[in-house]
């Protein structure tokens, strides 16, 4: 059987894009390699548990927002979100002093101009450009439209200098980028990724009761549902080229799968060395491509706590202590820990106590790469004894703030930017992929086309990560197969 597209990958975005191709009456074949789907999205269950590995908050779902018009096209809206506290959605506390950010754009500048009330017409300012990038960016992307799109003020400045030229308080400075652990800050970081995250979270943030794996499985069901083929244990192990186009993929090394077009969800680099012999992929291009960083990794402790021994906080707590935001990739991520975000799970059974809790912290990919090439379970004692004492770090940190916490943990389960490599094919176990640089735009920000004219690439690695970037990037995907006016009619964009 010959279909019209072939996925690689049952990561969010590889799910969306075959949501998106089957409900346009295309035939899709997802192929995963994991035992699950989701990539990031995935959870694992442990004694009747279950812990997130990598997502754990979405921003922009309420009635009329850039997050929600996407979910009701792929019918997620019935998941059990759940909102945080309008008050306080992220608690920020930085060197001492503790910060609420608080729903709503105006109520946002209204919170903050009560903590510095000599900011109050800086911080309009910085708000209604994170309003201005979260409203338009869709149809920035929308290169067809967008004539004058690298000249784009969210595309040709940094985040950071828009911060210190915008907000002269240098401790609000500090505030403003506080929630920031969900994208690597750095100097070159092009200001529409910090304004369209930090303004889509602002506008409204949610969890959703049970697991990120939900996401990835009600997409498969309705692929399913569509006629769609969506596998599990299919590693594509070769995508092979004839005559300078793909025809057809290998799976696990040894069945063949005929398409017409390809889309990738993996890294670009992994993409790129699964085509073994090509016409047309020049070694310059495959070297530009391996040449690109990756953002930082994350280390993970999903937490089980005893019964009822901590508080469930509608909140996130993000914490830091003497680091600069900026710089993580110059911090020594192995011996010190001065940065956490802190999750909360939704407590299953409506309890005012949390089951489980967990505290990320940015890993720098040398911290483990020694251990690269071992297999999951099998890495030997030393990585065993590099995590504890990586948790026990995260505990003594998170327990200045966290009363009790030591003593409320019954069971913890640890990963490293290496586990993500492993499960997800991530390069150097990055969290959030290719390192956006706003100076190199035209060689950090991919597009979906590649040189070979039938393969497509998807996922976080091309404009924007997380949720909601990676779903918004999922539709510039399909709208090289089925054009950007189709996709315009499905979301009802005018
Ligand atoms: C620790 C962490 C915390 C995060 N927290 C948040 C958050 O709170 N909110 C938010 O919005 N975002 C968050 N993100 C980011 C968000 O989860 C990701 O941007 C998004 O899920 C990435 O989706 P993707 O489809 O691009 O890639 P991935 O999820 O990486 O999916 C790629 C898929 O391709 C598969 N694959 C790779 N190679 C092959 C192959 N050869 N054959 C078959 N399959 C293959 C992989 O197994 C994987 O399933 C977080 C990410 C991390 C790592």
């Amino acid at each position: 059987m010959k279909y019209d597209v072939v996925i690689i990958g049952g990561g969010l975005g590889g799910l969306e894009c075959g949501y998106t191709l089957s409900k346009c009456g295309l035939g899709v074949c997802v192929l995963e390699q994991g035992d699950a789907l989701g990539g990031c999205l995935q959870t694992f269950r442990r004694k009747r548990m279950d812990y997130d590995t990598g997502f754990h908050y979405v921003g922009a779902l309420d009635e009329g927002q850039s997050l929600r018009r996407l979910f009701d096209f792929f019918q997620l809206m019935d998941l059990p979100w759940h909102k945080l506290d309008k008050e306080c959605f992220d608690e920020v506390d930085i060197d001492g002093e503790r910060f609420n950010f608080v729903m709503g754009r105006e109520n946002f500048v209204k919170e903050f101009s009560s903590r510095f009330p000599h900011q109050k017409d800086e911080l309009k300012t910085y708000m209604s450009v994170l309003a201005d990038v979260g409203d338009n960016i869709f149809k920035s992307f929308d290169v067809a439209e967008a004539v004058d799109f690298y000249q784009k003020p969210a595309f040709t400045r940094s985040a950071y200098d828009f911060l210190n030229e915008t907000i002269s308080d240098v401790k609000l400075r500090k505030v403003l980028a506080g929630t920031s652990l969900k994208m690597e800050l750095h100097a070159n970081l092009p200001l529409y990724i910090y304004a369209q995250i930090n303004d889509s979270f602002i506008q409204s943030a949610w969890r959703i009761e049970g697991g990120g794996q939900q996401i990835a499985d009600r997409l498969a069901d309705n692929i399913r549902a569509l006629g769609g083929v969506v596998r599990t244990k299919a590693r594509v192990t070769e995508l092979v080229e004839e005559d300078g186009q793909l025809t057809r993929v290998v799976v696990n090394g040894e069945e063949s799968i005929e398409a017409n077009t390809f889309i990738s969800n993996a890294h670009p680099v992994a993409t790129l060395d699964l085509v073994k012999e090509s016409q047309v992929l020049k070694k310059i291009y495959r070297r530009r491509i391996a040449g690109i960083p990756n953002s930082f990794g994350m280390f993970t402790a999903n937490i089980k706590l005893k019964e009822n021994s901590l508080p469930y906080l509608n909140r996130n707590q993000y914490l830091y202590e003497g680091v600069d935001l900026w710089d993580f990739a110059h911090v020594d991520t192995s011996s010190q820990t001065n940065a956490a975000l802190i999750s909360y799970q939704v407590p299953a059974d409506g309890s005012s106590y949390a089951a489980n809790i967990d505290i990320l912290t940015p890993m720098n990919w040398t911290d483990v790469a020694g251990w690269d090439g071992t297999k999951v379970m099998r890495r030997g004692e030393d990585y065993e004894e590099f995590k504890k004492r990586k948790f026990q770090q995260c505990v003594k940190f998170a327990g200045k703030y966290i009363d009790g916490l030591e003593d409320s943990i019954e069971a913890v389960y640890t990963s490293t930017p290496l586990t993500y490599k492993d499960y997800t094919a991530t390069q150097d176990g990055s969290a959030y992929g290719i390192k956006k640089d706003y100076q190199k735009l035209m060689f950090t920000m991919l597009t979906p086309r590649t040189p070979i004219p039938n393969l497509l690439l998807t996922g976080q690695n091309l404009n924007l990560h997380g949720i909601l970037g990676v779903s918004m990037t999922s539709f510039f995907t399909c709208a090289e197969i089925l054009g950007m006016d189709k996709i315009k009619d499905l979301l009802k964009i005018k």
